[in-house]
């Protein structure tokens, strides 16, 4: 039986309604090259998200490849508990060294885990034990942003604020406080800048009203606020909303005046995705934890790391039988193979693929993305770094949205596929953001099979 068959009989797959999924037929992806992915058939595809935002460098980078085997050549895992390795290590060192820009990263520690929910997972625990330890026993709630996507784990969805996601299992989740969500399109204080043909009197200054309501909701919490979780300057799984250059500093101001730690999540910003090594040092924020997954390894194998601040460390320390271990961990913590991938990939980011490079193919991509203001329901385009996402709208002027059932973003992403890309909407947001080695010429295909489909689906009158 092929693939496909046995795929449809036996495999359960993410965030998918199953029975819709055996009335079609799966794609079967079977070799990779570079930015692009080839099917069972022989069809070739544009990773046009990166494999779900994971890949940095493309596939079969023969500097990831090679690390894999040289470590498979020596061990593949052995336990992190009671033992270390050869390679965990030297990670740690060379991922704070990225993180602080400085050869001497001294108080950070660096735990690793296995995805993007588990280094959130674990962050969350991290900082709750520590308050308990710190004698902060008040300090029990986390303050995140509307819209909010930190993973799939209890505690990742219970900061989280996303009604498809998370409604079914609010039973099990733990109460946190939502503040709204800086994302300017929708700035309910109709403060977004103005797009094509909008009327510039319609949109006003911004006075920040969003750094007000968090600073109100931390204030209404006092010592009750443990740590402000969010990601910084674009919130994925929210439909790729980007925030204003100054609210992620203006956020972490607030916090460190009122004793309340700043979790950022980059599992999806992290690794230049952004334009910046990490997205928090487009503001020179230095967060209290960072939570790290997807393109740690270059989008590879499966490994996370939650960073934390000496002084977060320094809750944990003391006498065996004081118990105040970090009482958290799992089989493949510090995997070798996971981490040499990582050192590779970390090594190409200061060689094959630095900042200016990212910058510079995702400046093509804004560019060449600015023909979708073309499209009457396209309500607004929006790039940062890599991270191209268009957002499509029944009206442009009210920026109403199709109904949820029309599938209308679904409907396009599928239809590109016709059209040589392979890329996965959030919602009615169009997304545009592959591995950084893609090509100039890869870029203008894409966009114009992107093009095609969204013309396809919803023809432009
Ligand atoms: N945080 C963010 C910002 C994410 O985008 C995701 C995944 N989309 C996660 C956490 C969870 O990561 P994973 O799927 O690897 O568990």
């Amino acid at each position: 039986m092929d693939s496909a068959e046995l795929d449809k009989r036996h495999v359960w797959h993410p965030f998918t309604q199953m029975r819709e999924w055996n009335a079609g037929e799966p794609l079967v992806i079977v070799e990779a090259e570079g930015a692009v992915l080839r099917d069972a058939q022989g069809f070739e595809y544009l990773d046009g998200n990166s494999s779900i935002w994971t890949n940095l460098h493309g596939h079969r980078r023969a500097e990831i490849d090679g690390a894999i085997r040289e470590q498979l050549g020596r061990v593949a895992h052995t336990s992190f508990l009671g033992l270390t390795n050869d390679v965990a290590p030297q990670f740690a060192f060379e991922l704070l060294r990225a993180i602080t820009r400085s050869d001497t990263p001294e108080g950070w520690r660096v735990f690793f885990s296995d995805d993007g929910s588990t280094a959130v997972e674990a962050g969350l625990k991290m900082i709750h034990q520590a308050r308990q330890q710190r004698g902060e026993k008040e300090r029990r709630v986390f303050v995140s942003l509307g819209a909010g996507y930190h993973g799939d784990t209890v505690g990742a969805m219970s900061v989280g604020h996303s009604t498809v996601f998370h409604s079914a299992y609010r039973g099990l989740m733990f109460g946190s406080r939502e503040v709204m969500s800086p994302a300017c399109y929708r700035c309910p204080f109709n403060r977004a800048a103005p797009e094509r043909g909008m009327d510039a009197r319609l949109s006003r200054k911004c006075e920040w009203e969003c750094v007000g309501a968090a600073a109100k909701a931390l204030d209404d919490l006092g010592d009750a606020a443990s740590a402000f979780v969010m990601e910084p300057r674009v919130q994925g799984a929210a439909g790729m909303t980007m925030h204003a250059h100054g609210y992620l500093s203006r956020i972490a101001a607030l916090c460190r005046e009122r004793g309340v730690w700043l979790m950022l999540d980059e599992v999806m910003t992290g690794f230049g995705r952004t334009g910046a090594m990490f997205a928090c040092q487009h503001e020179g924020v230095m967060p209290d934890v960072l939570a790290l997954g997807k393109g740690i390894t270059g989008g590879y194998l499966p490994l996370a790391a939650t960073v934390a601040s000496a002084e977060i460390f320094a809750a944990f320390d003391g006498e065996h039988s004081e118990w105040r271990t970090f009482f958290h961990g799992h089989s493949y913590s510090g995997n070798q193979l996971g981490c040499a991938a990582a050192l590779a990939s970390l090594r190409l980011l200061g060689t094959v693929h630095p900042m200016a490079h990212v910058r510079s193919r995702g400046e093509f991509l804004r560019v060449l993305a600015q023909k979708f203001w073309e499209h009457p329901n396209v309500g607004d385009v929006r790039c940062e770094g890599m991270i191209c996402a268009i957002e499509i709208v029944e009206d442009f002027v009210t920026r109403r949205r199709f109904p949820a059932e029309n599938r209308t973003g679904f409907r396009v992403s599928e239809a590109a596929r016709k059209h040589w890309l392979i890329t996965r909407c959030v919602g009615d947001v169009l997304v545009l953001m592959p591995p950084y080695c893609v090509s100039e010429e890869q870029l203008a295909q894409a966009v114009d099979g992107l093009w095609r489909a969204l013309c396809g689906v919803v023809p432009a009158k």
